[in-house]
C-alpha cells in the first residue's frame, strides 16, 4: 500500500538524518556560546535538507478544524501560544508528499469508521500509533524552539530569557541533555517498524463531544478528541500494558484529573 511505502520512506531518512538534526538542535537552540557561529539556516527535521523549507504545523489544521481560537497552554510558565504559530521547519517533500499521505491516509480511515458497528484493523491501529508518534516528535522540537519568555502569571528570571522552555520541565531535572535525550527517543519511535508491542498503549474511545479537546505530555501522552469524526484518542508513549484495560483504566485516571484541575 502506498502508506507503507510513505511510512517506510519516513523511517529510512530520519534513520539516516537523525545525527545531523540533532547536531543542529543542540547547535542551535541549546548550546548558549559560539552565537556568532550559529547557523541561521534551518533545516528539515525530517531529512535534514536545507532547501525549500515549509512551515509545518505540530497539529493537523484539520484536526481542529482550523479553528484559530484554540491554543496551547505551556505546562512551564502558563504563557499562551495560538495554534499559527506552533510551526516547525519541514521540507516541501516532506511536508507535502510524506507527511500530508499520512494524514489523508488518517482521515480516510476515520472516515470509514463508524466505531458503533466496527472497529479498525491491527494494521490501521498500528498505522495510528505511527503518526501520534510524529506528532509527539514534532512537540519534542517545537518545545526545545520555544523560549522561556516572560508572562504575567509566572515568575521570571533574567538569566533564564534565551532558554528553551522544553528544558524548564522539573521532571527531567531541567536538564538540557534531557531534554535532547526525549528528542533522541520520539526520533528512534518512529524509526521502529513494528508497533505490535504498542497496541495496548493506545486507547480509542467512542465519543459524542461537540468540541475538539486536547492536551499532551512530552514523551508521556496525547489525548486528543475529534468530534469531526466521533473519535477520542488516548496515547501513551512510553508506557506498555499487559492488557486494553490498564491502558483504559490509566487513561481514565488522568483525562479525570486534567478535567478536574
Ligand atoms: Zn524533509
Amino acid at each position: 500500500m502506498e502508506i507503507d511505502i510513505k511510512l517506510k520512506t519516513l523511517r529510512v531518512q530520519l534513520r539516516q538524518k537523525s545525527k545531523e538534526i540533532i547536531d543542529d538542535v543542540l547547535n542551535r537552540h541549546v548550546s548558549r556560546i559560539n552565537d556568532k557561529n550559529k547557523s541561521k539556516e534551518e533545516i528539515c527535521v525530517f531529512c535534514a535538507n536545507k532547501h525549500n523549507l515549509t512551515k509545518e504545523h505540530v497539529l493537523p489544521k484539520w484536526t481542529f478544524e482550523n479553528c484559530n481560537k484554540k491554543f496551547f497552554v505551556t505546562e512551564v510558565n502558563g504563557s499562551e501560544q495560538t495554534y499559527n504559530k506552533t510551526t516547525i521547519p519541514v521540507c516541501a517533500n516532506c511536508n507535502n508528499n510524506l507527511l500530508a499521505s499520512v494524514e489523508s491516509y488518517i482521515i480516510s480511515i476515520f472516515n470509514k469508521t463508524d466505531l458503533s458497528n466496527s472497529f479498525f484493523s491491527n494494521e490501521q491501529i498500528h498505522n495510528i500509533i505511527r503518526w501520534l508518534e510524529i506528532i509527539e516528535y514534532k512537540f519534542q522540537l517545537l518545545e526545545i524552539r520555544r523560549k522561556f519568555f516572560k508572562s504575567k502569571s509566572s515568575q521570571y528570571n533574567e538569566y533564564l530569557r534565551d532558554i528553551p522552555i522544553s528544558i524548564m520541565r522539573a521532571n527531567i531535572n531541567y536538564s538540557p541533555n534531557k531534554a535532547v535525550t526525549q528528542i533522541r527517543i520520539s526520533q528512534r519511535r518512529i524509526t521502529e517498524k513494528s508497533k505490535a508491542s504498542k497496541e495496548n498503549s493506545l486507547v480509542i474511545f467512542k465519543t459524542k463531544n461537540e468540541n475538539f479537546y486536547f492536551f499532551h505530555h512530552l514523551n508521556d501522552y496525547i489525548f486528543l478528541e475529534l468530534p469531526k469524526f466521533g473519535i477520542a484518542l488516548f496515547y501513551f508513549y512510553s508506557k506498555k500494558f499487559e492488557n486494553p484495560k490498564d491502558a483504559k483504566d490509566k487513561a481514565m485516571k488522568i483525562m479525570r484529573e486534567i478535567y478536574i484541575s
